[in-house]
C-alpha cells in the first residue's frame, strides 16, 4: 500500500525518527513529521500508515495466537517460544 507523503521531496533522514521498539528481527521508528512507522528488518524496510500498521500489529498477533493455541506438534518449530514472550 503506498504511502501518501504531502511533499514529494521529503526527505526522511531529516525527519524526527522515533524508536518504537526493537529485537533480534528488526526494528520499528515512527516519523513524528509525517505520520509514518518503518519496520526494519533484516534487508527489508516497510513503511506503514498509523492506520496500517494498527491494523497489522493485531493481524500479527491474531496469528500468533492462533499458532500458540495449537496443540504443540513436533512438525512445528516451537524451539523459540522465549522470543514471542520478548516482544513487547
Ligand atoms: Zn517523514
Amino acid at each position: 500500500m503506498p504511502i501518501e507523503h504531502s511533499k514529494p521531496a521529503h526527505r526522511h533522514t531529516e525527519c524526527d525518527m522515533q524508536n518504537l521498539s526493537h529485537s533480534d528481527v528488526g526494528s520499528v521508528q515512527l516519523c513524528a513529521h509525517c505520520g509514518v512507522v518503518h519496520v526494519n528488518l533484516n534487508y527489508l524496510s516497510v513503511k506503514f500508515t498509523l492506520e496500517a500498521f494498527r491494523e497489522l500489529a493485531c493481524m500479527l498477533v491474531c496469528a500468533q495466537g492462533r499458532i500458540d493455541a495449537q496443540p504443540s506438534d513436533a512438525s512445528l518449530q516451537t524451539g523459540a517460544t522465549g522470543d514471542a514472550t520478548a516482544l513487547h
